[in-house]
């Protein structure tokens, strides 16, 4: 198999946050630090070695800038303070940019303009429909179901969910095809796909490799990333399931599932936004030592959609109905933004393309395994 080598390659994942990675001079230190390097996945000097040599096809077919896990040791132990921890990161923020096919993640990471851009638009996009299409607005108590009534929120919440699945997962199978391509055209087969998905249903449940990412400070940073997870899990089946049930006029008792569900997921997205913003001002753990623009906005607008819809509450129990609209119409200005852009194109698709990468490097093991006659070999056309 040929190598194509691109000389801009290293320069231009320079530009999603790998500032340091031409200090590196391979001797090895990080790859046998880290605890998630294997003799299949060996990163991350290989990886930084495929950066400097501008080996961009090799870059493409790679699993392993996702097996990292971003704990930070090797950036520890590079003796050039190389930062390979944060040359992974930047990797994977290009690879992302290079699974999607609309070229809009690359414009979302490399500009902030962009960024900020995008975000006010579907933000604009949301209060001008709010703005003609909203229902009689009651003032002698809080009616936010007639001033936005849920069947329409629903449906809204239905488009939307529709057109980023769609887009996500066009990126999911782009990114299939790109890491499939290695192995000289061979591709794997069904087989090997069908006995791996419990590797893919686990990982993307649990993201255990997480756990085992060195240290302590590790495990704790994996419980506390767990239950982000069930928070906007939480969040997500609330909006996308549940919205009538969710969305009532009517209020429960303190103890109803609604409410209780509703006080776990705003609490846990507070209690761990706060603490991931927090560690990237304080700059003292590895891993929050270099921030890019696209590590803020994400929790941020995390910690802004549970505190809005928190706001929301109270002025509901409190019985202020233009400030309940007012503040409801704000805090699906933060929220739907944050999943528009996130989602397909942002930090939030790591959630997909990790559990993925660590499926398909199974599914790649468990091909070698097979007997070569049940091995379906597919030759590339070109
Ligand atoms: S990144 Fe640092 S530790 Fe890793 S190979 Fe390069 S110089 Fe050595
Ligand atoms: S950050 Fe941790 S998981 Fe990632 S390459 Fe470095 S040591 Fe390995």
């Amino acid at each position: 198999m040929t190598t194509t080598v691109d000389a801009t390659l290293g320069k231009d994942v320079k530009k999603f946050g790998a500032d340091d990675l031409f200090k590196c001079f391979h001797c090895g230190t990080c790859t046998a630090t880290c605890v998630l390097s294997s003799d299949s996945a060996q990163f991350p000097r290989r990886i930084i070695r495929y950066l400097q040599l501008g080996m961009r096809d090799k870059l493409l077919r790679s699993v392993e800038p996702w097996l990292c896990y971003y704990c930070g040791e090797c950036s520890i132990r590079c003796p050039r303070q190389a930062n390979p921890a944060e040359t992974m990161m930047a990797t994977r923020r290009y690879l992302t940019s290079r699974y999607d096919w609309t070229g809009l993640a690359r414009r979302l990471y490399l500009s902030e303009a962009w960024e900020f851009g995008a975000l006010a638009f579907v933000a604009a996009v949301v209060v001008a429909l709010f703005y003609f299409l909203h229902g009689p607005i009651v003032t002698d108590r809080v009616a936010l179901n007639t001033f936005a009534p849920v069947v329409w929120v629903e449906i809204g919440d239905w488009i939307m969910g529709a057109i980023l699945s769609v887009l996500l997962l066009s990126n999911v199978a782009r990114m299939h095809r790109l890491i499939m391509s290695g192995d000289g055209g061979k591709r794997p087969p069904l087989a090997a796909y069908l006995s791996e998905l419990k590797t893919l249903l686990l990982h993307a449940a649990t993201q255990k490799r997480w756990r085992d990412c060195n240290e302590s400070v590790n495990r704790s940073r994996w419980i506390k990333h767990l239950l982000l997870v069930s928070g906007y899990a939480i969040m997500f089946i609330m909006v996308f399931v549940l919205l009538r049930w969710f969305q009532t006029d009517e209020v429960h008792p303190f103890y109803h599932p609604q409410r209780l569900l509703g006080y776990y997921a705003t609490a846990v997205l507070l209690w761990i936004t706060v603490e991931i913003i927090v560690g990237r001002l304080r700059r003292v753990e590895p891993i929050h030592q270099f921030s890019h623009p696209t590590d803020w906005l994400f929790p941020t607008l995390l910690f802004l959609t549970a505190l809005s819809g928190i706001a929301v509450h109270v002025f509901r129990l409190s019985g202020m109905p233009l400030t309940t609209y007012a503040t409801y119409v704000a805090h699906l200005a933060i929220a739907l933004p944050m999943l528009v852009i996130e989602v397909p194109f942002g930090k939030w698709s790591h959630l997909a393309y990790r559990p993925l990468a660590v499926y398909f490097h199974a599914v790649r093991e468990r091909a070698r395994e097979l007997p070569q006659e049940q091995v379906a070999i597919e030759v590339q056309a070109a």
